[in-house]
């Protein structure tokens, strides 16, 4: 995690120190007229189960790492000023063309494992409601899967954590 690696201080450049803060060893600010602290938080993430009419679930093909070449849930971290809605709306349109309308959350998923840094993911149920698919930004391929005929690879741990756990039929739209 990059936070870790920070040599200098974010808002003054004095060399950062490991220091107790609140009952934890953090990297801090000596400078007194500073005191900053890296706090080391979560990020926050967002993931889409976009479902047609016939219960198929749109995936996307990584083109990037992790799981390069993998199959995934369209999914992105959330810019500071999107709310997660946003962030599934801004990111199923980039990866895949397709225009969703946010449903319901399904869980919200602590993930303290990705190599890039520990992250909430709050997953969502979502519906297609328009636009042509097409795979775009860091997605090589997008396509519609049945539950039943979902490829081997699939990336982030997204079979066990979240498509095994969805019910076999979309639900139907206000449901
Ligand atoms: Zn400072």
């Amino acid at each position: 995690m990059w936070s870790r690696r920070a040599k200098f201080c974010l808002l003054c450049a004095t060399p950062l120190e490991r220091a107790v803060v609140e009952g934890r060893s953090r990297l801090a600010c000596p400078a007194v007229d500073c005191r900053f602290v890296v706090y080391e938080n979560p990020a926050s993430a967002a993931a889409a189960v976009v479902r047609d009419a016939a219960g198929r679930v749109l995936l996307i093909r990584r083109r990037i790492e992790p799981y390069r070449g993998a199959w995934a849930l369209p999914a992105g971290y959330q810019e500071a000023d999107e709310s997660p809605e946003d962030t599934l709306i801004r990111e199923v349109g980039e990866e895949t063309g397709i225009a969703i309308e946010v449903d319901r959350l399904f869980d919200l998923i602590f993930v303290p494992d990705d190599h890039r840094k520990p992250a909430n993911v709050a997953v969502y149920l979502c519906r297609p409601v328009g636009g042509e698919l097409r795979a775009g930004h860091d997605a090589a391929e997008a396509r519609w899967f049945a539950l039943d005929d979902l490829p081997d690879e699939i990336g982030f741990d997204n079979r066990a954590r979240i498509l095994s756990r969805l019910p076999r039929a979309a639900e139907p739209p206000g449901a």
